[in-house]
């Protein structure tokens, strides 16, 4: 298939703006060339591919970045800047991607516009929605499209899919990540992990106080959305128990990653996926996660880590202290089974060709 695929339009690919979905499409991308298909990837001005993905054509444009929806409220309206990124990447697929050839649109952006333009747009448009239900404009846009066609969209797990009014059980396709750019790591460090973009829904508050009560410092890798936010947190708890490694690019993180006992993931939302509670496996870290959203389905408490009572900070204690009964090694081969690119590849494949059917 010759595919274009729509990044996010909250900043450059690789500025860690557009979260998970930043490394969701450096894997798909990759994963579906590997199977011989033709991809030109459509993002923002600045947006770097990683080098397993230089066989895709990359078409950038400028303009300024969508507000992230989940920061605005469930009853928020649509906004849209002036000189909207938004707006000129939908522009060039309408007027551009007809008459390029391409057999079909991938968007991973969740933005109203491309779910409104489905249904009338001059090809066929196909939505991986990346994140649960934040506001109900996007709700409502995604239900049409679902009772318009429910074959255009695929969600990351049944607990996000969930959230929405759909007219069929959801086609759920997980995630995969390339595993070789994550090295086991048998022996850990006295320390624990937290990745994420630090902004409150991700609630590295309990992550913090769980660290506190274990005596254990807590590192901290993702971008700082939200710096009041951050310094809120670190007043929470006692000196030394937080240290901020910043955002880091996956071979770097990875490398930091695979030293902590057990990566603690804390979301206050409904989380879609996690990257990182599988990024912390494949480097042999036990996860200990909320029994909420993608975590709770991704964790396999006894195999690659526990799951605790959503925003129990005392039951986050008592399975750290579990931690060490998780064979790190099982943790690792649960991503080779579960979460591999290969495996990403072949399912939005079969999902595009079924979509594709009259
Ligand atoms: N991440 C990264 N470097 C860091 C911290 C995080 O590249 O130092 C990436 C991580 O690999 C993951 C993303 O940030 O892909 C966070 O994605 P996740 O699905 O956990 O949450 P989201 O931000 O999409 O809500």
């Amino acid at each position: 298939m010759k595919l274009l695929v729509v990044a996010t339009a909250l900043g450059p690919l690789g500025s860690g703006r557009g979260g998970g979905v930043e490394l969701t499409l450096a894997g798909l991308v990759a994963g579906l060339l590997q199977r011989g298909h033709r991809i030109t990837v459509l993002a923002a001005q600045g947006s770097e591919l990683p080098a397993d993905c230089a066989a895709a054509e990359l078409w950038s444009c400028g303009g300024s970045p969508q507000p992230s929806v989940q920061h605005q409220g469930r009853e928020a309206l649509i906004t849209m800047p002036a000189d909207a990124l938004l707006a000129r990447f939908w522009q060039r697929v309408l007027t551009e991607a007809p008459a390029a050839g391409f057999e079909a649109v991938l968007n991973l952006g969740y933005d109203w516009l491309p779910f409104w333009l489905t249904p009338t747009a001059p090809l066929p448009l196909f939505h991986l929605v990346s994140m649960g239900s934040v506001n109900a404009a996007m709700d409502a846009v995604i239900a049409e499209v679902a009772a318009w066609d429910q074959r255009r969209l695929a969600f990351h797990t049944a607990a996000q899919a969930a959230d929405f009014a759909l007219a069929h059980p959801p086609l759920l396709v997980g995630n995969g990540f390339d595993l070789s750019a994550y090295q086991f790591r048998a022996q850990p460090e006295v320390l624990l992990g937290w990745v994420g973009r630090v902004a409150p829904e991700k609630g590295l508050e309990d992550a913090a106080a769980a660290a506190a009560r274990c005596g254990l410092p807590l590192a901290v890798w993702g971008l700082v959305e939200d710096e009041a936010y951050a310094a809120a947190v670190e007043a929470s708890v006692p000196e030394c128990t937080l240290q901020w490694r910043g955002f880091l690019p996956t071979a770097q993180l990875q490398a930091e990653l695979g030293s902590c006992r057990a990566l603690l993931n804390t979301p206050k939302w409904n989380e879609a996926y996690g990257n990182v509670v599988v990024e912390a496996m494949a480097c042999g870290v036990p996860v200990v996660a909320y029994r909420r959203g993608g975590p709770g389905e991704l964790v396999q408490p006894g195999v690659n880590g526990w799951l605790v009572a959503p925003d129990d900070v005392t039951a986050l204690v008592e399975a750290v202290e579990r931690v060490e009964q998780i064979d790190r090694s099982a943790c690792r081969q649960w991503v080779e089974r579960h979460a591999s690119r290969a495996v990403l590849a072949e399912r939005i494949e079969a999902w595009l060709e079924q979509g594709l059917q009259p």
